[in-house]
Parts: structure tokens; C-alpha cells; sequence
């Protein structure tokens, strides 16, 4: 089995002006210090805050996410934002298809995979949410959805490198809810996740795509998810937006 390298995202959903971003990052910086850090810390604040975070975090091991972009290049689509842009504005990772995306602004698989298609063809790589909601997860359907949600969204999409990818498993009853699932729920949903990958990409690439947690993440509940086999790192929302509870993550990413 490849070694694989934690990431701890942080999504900051629609918080945080260009001020507040730059004094997060400040305590961020000065809470990480200048150990060596085991794990990758990515950041996604909204668009307005991506400069501000890209400048604040110069010269740190913070990286800077968007957290959605649009599959044309440019052109006439009011509100949007391309990968190239993202990608000049100098991220690196982008996240796509997350279930709130998916809830409140109509994403479908078919535009998850445009998304994901456009991130790779820009050099962004895709931080792909998956997950069930608690209506699948009762009907026993969870591995039926998350199968198909990564089947579709990676459907014609070549990845021949495991830094290509990031999936982000994300029970959509533990976002935002406090409601977390059990390192065991995790670990089942993340192992099979692994198995889909290296049926649809070579055993050694699948093998190393990092495959992170998302839902309800806190200081307090890190360490045992992050304990488990497959998985490979947190995808964390609120937590994410206080510099101590997020740095208690990322302390137990070691
Ligand atoms: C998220 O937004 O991806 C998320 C996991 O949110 P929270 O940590 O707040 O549940």
C-alpha cells in the first residue's frame, strides 16, 4: 500500500471578508509555526477572499482552495467562475460537487463531471464530494449512491496520477449537524470508495488518492476518524473557521 500524506481542508463556505481572511491566516500561520507539518493544509474562503488568502498565506505550507468553478473557459455565463481563473489566481485544488452545491443550486453528477473534467484540464485538482443523505443511508442504499456518484462524476476522466485527485466522502447528515458517523460508518463507506477508484483507475494511482472525511469534524473527533486505514484526511466546514479548533485538527492529522 502507497504512503499517503494527510490533507486537512478547511471549506469556509460564504464566511469570511477579505479583512477576516487575512487575520485567520495570520493565526493560522502562527499556530502552525515552522515545524514540519505531517499532513497538507488547504484552505477554500469564498472568491472575494482568495487574493487576500493567497497573499496571507505566501511563504506558509497553507495552500488556497476555491470551492466551485464553471466548466467553459470564458464567455458569456454571468456569476461564474473558470478554472483558468482559479487557477491564475493561484490555487491549486478546487472543491466540486459538494452536497450543498448539489441541494441549493441544482449540481447533477453530469455537471460534477464537467467540473472535475475542467479542473484537470487547468492543472486544479478536484477535491470531489460524494455522500448520502439520511433518506439513502436508512433505505440501506449509501454504497448504491456513492457508487454512482463516483462512477458518473469521473466518467471519462483520466487520471494517471494519484496527486491528480482528492475525494471527499461527506454523509450529508453530518454536515452541518453535529451528527458525525462513526469512525467505523466512515471507514466502510472510505474502503469502498478505494475498491471503485482502483476499478476505475490503475491499483497503484487508486491506491494513493488521498480520500478525505467530511461532516461535523472537530477537535475532539478527529484523531479517531483519522485513525482509521482509509481515511486520509478531514474536509471540515465550521470547525474550520476558528483557528484553534482548526490547528486541533490538524494536530491530530499526526
Ligand atoms: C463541509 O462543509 O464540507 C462540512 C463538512 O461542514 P461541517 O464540518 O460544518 O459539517
Amino acid at each position: 500500500m502507497s504512503e499517503r500524506k494527510s490533507i486537512i481542508a478547511g471549506n469556509w463556505k460564504m464566511h469570511k471578508t477579505a479583512v477576516e481572511t487575512r487575520e485567520l491566516v495570520k493565526e493560522l500561520r502562527a499556530g502552525l509555526g515552522s515545524v514540519d507539518l505531517k499532513c497538507e493544509v488547504i484552505i477554500a474562503p469564498p472568491f472575494t477572499s482568495l487574493p487576500a488568502a493567497i497573499e496571507a498565506a505566501d511563504g506558509s505550507a497553507i495552500r488556497v482552495a476555491a470551492q466551485n468553478l464553471y466548466w467553459a473557459d470564458e464567455g458569456a455565463f454571468t456569476g461564474e467562475v473558470s478554472g483558468g481563473m482559479i487557477r491564475d489566481a493561484g490555487c491549486g485544488h478546487v472543491i466540486v460537487g459538494h452536497s450543498e452545491r448539489r441541494q441549493y443550486f441544482g449540481e447533477t453528477d453530469s455537471t460534477v463531471n464537467q467540473r472535475i473534467g475542467a479542473a484537470l484540464g487547468h492543472d486544479l485538482v478536484p477535491i470531489f464530494c460524494v455522500g448520502e443523505s439520511i433518506e439513502e443511508r436508512e433505505g440501506g442504499r449509501t454504497f448504491d449512491v456513492v457508487k454512482e456518484q463516483l462512477g458518473k462524476g469521473l466518467e471519462g476522466v483520466a487520471i494517471s496520477d494519484s496527486s491528480q485527485l482528492v475525494v471527499a466522502y461527506e454523509p450529508v447528515w453530518c454536515i452541518g449537524t453535529g451528527r458525525t458517523a462513526t469512525p467505523e460508518m466512515a471507514e466502510e463507506v472510505h474502503a469502498f470508495i478505494r475498491g471503485e477508484l482502483r476499478n476505475k483507475l490503475a491499483d497503484q494511482v487508486a491506491d494513493g488518492v488521498r480520500i478525505l472525511y467530511g461532516g461535523s469534524v472537530k477537535s475532539t473527533n478527529a484523531r479517531e476518524l483519522l485513525s482509521c486505514r482509509n481515511i486520509d484526511g478531514a474536509l471540515v466546514g465550521g470547525a474550520s473557521l476558528k483557528a484553534g479548533e482548526f490547528l486541533g485538527i490538524i494536530d491530530a492529522a499526526k
